[in-house]
C-alpha cells in the first residue's frame, strides 16, 4: 500500500465506516482540558494506534502560562427541594459547566439564574460552556429546560474535583527516512461534540494508522491535545525540536456537510499552503481557502511570531458558521460519514504531493530530447489523445533545470501534480531526468 494507490488505501477505513465508528465510541465521554475523559480518550485511540500518553503536572510554567489544576466530574444536578433531577450530567455531559468547581447546596431561583446558559434563538439545544481560569460553576440547559424552572429554589450538587493532577496528552512519532517532520495536531479537550473535536481525533487516528503501515520519507508526528494549553505545552516542552517541521495541519471540523475550508499558515506560501491550494484547484468540489487570523485553534500557537511554523488550518465549515457550533447539535447526526472520508482523502493527497515532490534535472538541457523515437510522443502530429499527458512532459523537461521543483512545475503549468509527477516518473525511466532530493521552497 503506498500514497500513489489512493483508492486501495481508502479501501481500509470501510467507506469511511470505520471512521464514525471510532466517533460513535468516543462521543459519550466528557473530555476537557485535563482529566480522566482526555485519558479514556487516549485509551481508547491506542487501541489502535501506539501513542505515547504524556503527563505534564499542573503548575509547571509553559511560557506564560501555568498548566492548569485537573478537573473531573462526577456527578453534576440541579434538583427540586423534594429531589427530583430536573438537569442531570448524567443525560448530557454539556449539562455542566466546563471547570465548574464543586459545589454543593439549596439556592433561590433568582440566585441560580446567573449559572444558567442557555440558546433563547435554539430552544432545544443545550450550548457548550467552560470556565477554566475563572473559579465559577454552572449548568448549561436548553431554552425550553430554563422555561421550566418555576421552583422558588433548588438544589445543587456539582461533584467535582479541581485540584493538583496533570494535563494529559497523546504523541505519537512515525519515523520515515528523513528526520524532517510533517505535523498532525488535533484537540481532544471537548466533551459531547463531534464536528468539533472528535471529527479531527478519527480522522487523524486513521491517518496515523494507513501511514504507519507505508513507506514514507518524512517522519510523522501526530499530536492529540488539549486545546491552546495543550499546544502551549508542547511547544515549550519540544522548542528544540520544531525546527525540523516542513509542513503540519492542525484538523478541526472536518466533519460537517459543507465544503472544504483551508486556513493558511501565517506564513501564507510555504509548503503545505501551496500543497493544499494546488490540490483544492484541482479537486473540483466546493472549497475555499482562506489567510491566516490569529483567533480558532492550535495553529494560532503554532503560527505565533517566536515559532511561525509552516502549519495551516483545515475545517469544512468553520467554527461560528454553522449553528450547531459549540451545542449539543454538534452531534453524531451533524456529522457525515462521506465528509469524514473526504477530508481523509485531501490530507491524504496533500501528503502524496509533499512525499513526491522532488527537483527534476535534465540530462538532456540542449533542445528538447526526440519523444518520438523513445515512444513518448504521438506517432501522428495533431492526434488530439494524448496531447495533455504530452504537455506534462514537455513543462517536466523544460522547467527540468534544477532550480524547480514538480510543484513548481504543476503550479505553472496548471496541470495537476500526479500528471507531473506521472511525467517525470516516466522521463527518468528513459534516462531523460535525474531526481534530486528537494521540496519546494517558500515562493
Ligand atoms: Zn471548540
Amino acid at each position: 500500500m503506498t500514497l500513489a494507490n489512493l483508492e486501495q488505501v481508502l479501501a481500509q477505513t470501510q467507506g469511511g465506516h470505520d471512521l464514525y465508528d471510532l466517533m460513535v465510541e468516543l462521543y459519550p465521554i466528557c473530555r476537557s482540558i485535563t482529566g480522566n475523559g482526555v485519558r479514556e480518550t487516549l485509551n481508547r485511540i491506542g487501541n489502535r494506534i501506539p501513542i505515547q500518553v504524556q503527563e505534564v503536572a499542573s503548575g509547571t510554567p509553559v511560557f506564560d502560562w501555568l498548566v492548569p489544576l485537573e478537573w473531573n466530574v462526577r456527578d453534576a444536578y440541579l434538583a427540586t427541594v423534594d429531589g427530583k433531577r430536573v438537569i442531570d450530567f448524567r443525560d448530557n455531559n454539556l449539562h455542566v459547566v466546563g471547570y465548574s468547581v464543586p459545589f454543593r447546596g439549596r439556592i433561590s431561583r433568582a440566585e441560580l439564574e446567573s449559572h444558567l446558559h442557555s440558546l433563547p434563538e435554539h430552544p432545544d439545544w443545550i450550548p457548550y460552556r467552560t470556565s477554566y481560569y475563572k473559579e465559577n460553576w454552572g449548568f448549561c440547559l436548553s431554552h425550553r429546560q430554563r422555561l421550566e424552572l418555576h421552583e422558588a429554589e433548588y438544589d445543587v450538587q456539582i461533584e467535582a474535583s479541581l485540584e493538583k493532577g496533570s494535563l494529559t496528552y497523546g504523541e505519537l512519532l512515525i519515523p520515515g527516512r528523513s528526520d524532517q517532520e510533517v505535523l498532525i495536531s488535533c484537540h481532544v479537550c471537548h466533551p459531547s461534540l463531534c464536528n468539533d473535536n472528535l471529527s479531527g481525533i478519527v480522522v487523524a487516528t486513521k491517518l496515523a494508522e494507513l501511514l504507519g503501515g507505508m513507506p514514507r520519507t518524512y517522519s510523522y508526528r501526530f499530536l492529540f491535545i488539549p486545546g491552546t494549553i495543550g499546544s502551549i505545552t508542547w511547544l515549550a516542552r519540544n522548542q528544540e525540536r520544531v525546527g525540523r517541521i516542513r509542513a503540519g495541519l492542525v484538523l478541526t471540523g472536518i466533519g460537517d456537510g459543507g465544503g472544504v475550508t483551508y486556513k493558511q499558515s501565517r506564513q501564507g506560501r510555504s509548503l503545505i499552503d501551496r500543497v493544499m491550494t494546488h490540490i483544492l484547484k484541482h479537486r473540483g468540489k466546493p472549497h475555499r481557502t482562506i489567510e491566516f487570523y490569529p483567533y480558532g485553534y492550535d495553529e494560532r500557537q503554532y503560527c505565533s511570531p517566536g515559532f511561525d511554523l509552516p502549519v495551516g488550518c483545515l475545517m469544512r465549515t468553520p467554527h461560528g458558521e454553522y449553528p450547531e457550533y459549540h451545542t449539543s447539535a454538534d452531534n453524531l447526526e451533524l456529522v457525515k460519514t462521506e465528509s469524514l472520508l473526504d477530508s481523509l482523502d485531501l490530507v491524504l493527497k496533500a501528503l502524496y504531493v509533499i512525499e513526491n515532490d522532488m527537483i527534476p534535472v535534465s540530462t538532456n538541457p540542449f533542445c528538447e530530447p526526440q519523444l518520438g523515437k523513445r515512444g513518448l510522443y504521438r506517432a501522428i502530429a495533431g492526434q488530439k489523445e494524448g496531447a495533455s499527458k504530452e504537455m506534462a512532459l514537455l513543462w517536466v523537461l523544460n522547467m527540468a533545470d534544477g532550480r524547480h521543483t514538480l510543484l513548481d512545475i504543476a503550479e505553472r503549468a496548471q496541470i495537476p501534480f500526479e500528471a507531473i509527477h506521472a511525467a517525470a516518473t516516466l522521463l527518468e525511466a528513459n534516462g531523460l531526468l535525474q531526481a534530486r532530493a528537494g521540496n519546494s521552497k517558500e515562493a
